[in-house]
């Protein structure tokens, strides 16, 4: 006899541990315990069996995200949360759904990508919309306005959207979220001053600054004690910078203080820093310049986990300014050299991240797509029995086309961007080892614009279509043709030499130009630019991308219809 393999039925003690250790997950988060509240999140995934506890791991996960989010972890807490999303669809599962993207999208927003942040912020939108939750619909809306401003620099806009989260939050009589909403419009106050600050414009900083105050009372005003230890937290930070920014050190000085007593104890790490800094702003603009440089040095000596990229990196520039600003020139260099490290760290880090972000979403597309197909191949042979040859052959049809279509730009039959984000990373990533070089080309239509106004769409797009396949002929088999947009290609060349590369888009060049294009209409000529950067050791792909993309726009500049290589360096 075989005895039942005991992990096919959920166990009740073991349900009971898991749901313990999730409420103290929770209840660490309120407290501000994070480092516990991560061992409670983490100690729950260790018991969840999948698929059984399916529900408790995505809360888990969830937990995880957000407590890695207030320690700063910001790579890992999006991470965390796109994993368990990727596990949420809009049914029953929108509001959890809603509620981890607002967390990713703010990670992404604290670590510098702000268009992701906005995306994820849309998205959680959508989830918050489709469960229909108030709370859920004002926290994504308090992210969306948030995120528009990050990424788009519209503040107009981003206030929009957080009044409608005030005005609902207010009605929901939800007093955390509303004073989330209104903070929130300060800050926006607050980054357009510090802008207008940089720019030198000081009364155009002080009107902003004034407003953004205003928000920072109604916010403590409508929101009265609600006991949330971070945004209590998060309110002094802002108020403590708006007053150093106003030059009100007095004030900014107490405020810091009633951070300082806030953040005693927390492990709100990335809060912690902040205050760091604006203690170091108000030392120097106090004259103490001294105690700024060892208050910054101090900060940057911390060990890595309790320090983010972007707080490193802000106190190194500050370092670095207040050195050189009194002619210390070898620290200042030294910093600068620091800096410049640090740089490369938080670039890497972030394309580490949103690289990770685009396999995660392949992934879900192709686990989408796998089903889909399952569903059509039963389909099929339904139809088969039936005889039914018609639908046969159109459900066939769909069945290729659906495999095509993740990868493939239809009208041109080459690849899409989305294939450029897989390969480019992969491919640079193998330069050295399997690979020896690589040339990263950005090809772009010259006057394409005027080739659909003068002879149509159609035109356009048959243009678009044969230059597709020069490029196809032009390269070999193992290079890849991508169709970037509009009229936008990028070639990923696989050669032993950049002047082998060269040599090859000259090949491509001069196809485009002596076309016989007069078939396609009498009129018809067609030429094209080209940027390229060699690379030969790798380097991050959004680098090499933007280096071809420099050359390219230098090649416009020079009369279009050439080539130009990225400078080096
Ligand atoms: P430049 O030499 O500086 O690149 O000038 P341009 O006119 O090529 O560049 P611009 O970016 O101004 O115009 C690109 C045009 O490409 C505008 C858009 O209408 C057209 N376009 C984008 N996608 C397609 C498409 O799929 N089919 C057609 N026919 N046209 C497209
Ligand atoms: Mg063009
Ligand atoms: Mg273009």
């Amino acid at each position: 006899m075989m005895s039942k393999p005991a992990s096919t039925r959920p166990n009740l003690a073991l349900k009971r541990r898991i749901a313990l250790a999730l409420r103290r997950s929770r209840h660490s988060q309120d407290t501000g315990q994070h480092q516990i509240g991560v061992q409670a999140a983490e100690e729950a995934l260790l018991l969840c069996e999948l698929p059984h506890y399916l529900p408790q791991w995505q809360q888990a996960m969830a937990q995880l995200a957000l407590h890695q989010f207030r320690m700063g972890h910001f790579a890992d807490a999006v991470r965390s949360g796109l994993e368990v999303a990727a596990t949420l669809g809009f049914g029953t599962d929108a509001a959890l759904r809603a509620e981890v993207l607002c967390v990713v999208a703010i990670a992404c927003n604290e670590m510098g990508l702000m268009q992701d942040g906005l995306k994820y912020a849309l998205e959680a939108l959508a989830a918050a919309r489709s469960s229909n939750e108030p709370i859920q619909i004002i926290n994504a809306l308090n992210r969306a306005g948030v995120c528009t401003y990050g990424a788009l620099g519209d503040l107009e806009q981003g206030e929009q959207l957080l009044c409608q989260a005030a005005e609902q939050a207010r009605l929901a009589g939800e007093r955390v979220l509303l004073f989330a909403a209104l903070n929130n419009i300060g800050t926006l106050y607050s980054s357009e001053a510090r802008k207008q600050l940089k720019l030198g414009r000081q009364a155009e900083a002080h009107t902003l600054l004034h407003c953004a105050m205003q928000h920072y009372q109604d916010a403590w005003q409508s929101a009265g004690s609600t006991g949330n230890r971070h945004q209590w937290a998060m309110l002094q930070t802002n108020l403590a910078e708006a007053y150093v920014d106003l030059g009100e050190f007095d004030r900014g000085r107490a405020a810091l203080a009633e951070l300082r007593h806030a953040l005693a104890g927390s492990d709100f790490h990335s809060l912690q820093r902040n205050a760091d800094l604006i203690e170091a702003t108000l030392l120097q603009r106090s004259g103490l310049v001294g105690e700024a440089v060892a208050a910054l040095q101090q900060m940057l000596a911390l060990p890595g986990n309790m320090i983010e990229f972007e707080m490193r990196h802000f106190a190194q520039e500050e370092l670095y300014r207040l050195y050189k600003s009194s002619g210390q020139f070898e620290l200042a260099l030294a910093q600068l050299e620091a800096l410049r490290h640090s740089e490369q760290e938080q670039n890497e880090q972030r394309s580490s991240t949103q690289g990770w972000a685009i396999r995660k979403e392949l992934e879900i597309t192709s686990v989408q797509l796998a089903a889909e197909r399952e569903r059509l191949y039963a389909e099929r042979e339904r139809l088969r029995a039936a005889q039914l040859e018609a639908e046969k052959i159109v459900t066939e049809a769909r069945m290729s086309e659906l495999e095509q279509a993740v990868l493939i730009d239809p009208l041109t039959g080459v690849g899409n961007r989305r294939c450029l984000d897989l390969e480019g990373p992969a491919r640079l990533a193998a330069l050295g080892q399997q690979l020896h070089g690589m040339a990263v080309v950005v090809v772009d239509l010259d006057h394409f614009k005027s080739i659909n106004d003068r002879f149509g769409h159609v035109v356009g797009d048959e243009v678009l279509k044969k230059v597709a396949q020069l490029m196809a002929l032009s390269t070999r088999g193992s290079d890849l043709t991508v169709r970037f947009g509009g009229e936008e290609f990028v070639l990923l060349l696989m050669e032993q030499s950049q002047d082998s590369a060269l040599r090859c888009c000259e090949r491509l060049r001069l196809a485009i130009l002596n076309y016989s294009w007069s078939e396609v209409h009498p009129q018809l000529q067609v030429t094209a630019s080209f940027g390229m950067q060699w690379c030969q050791a790798p380097l991050p792909w959004e680098l090499a991308l933007r280096q071809a993309d420099l050359a390219l726009y230098q090649a416009k500049r020079l009369g279009r219809n050439r080539l130009q290589l990225a400078s080096p360096g």
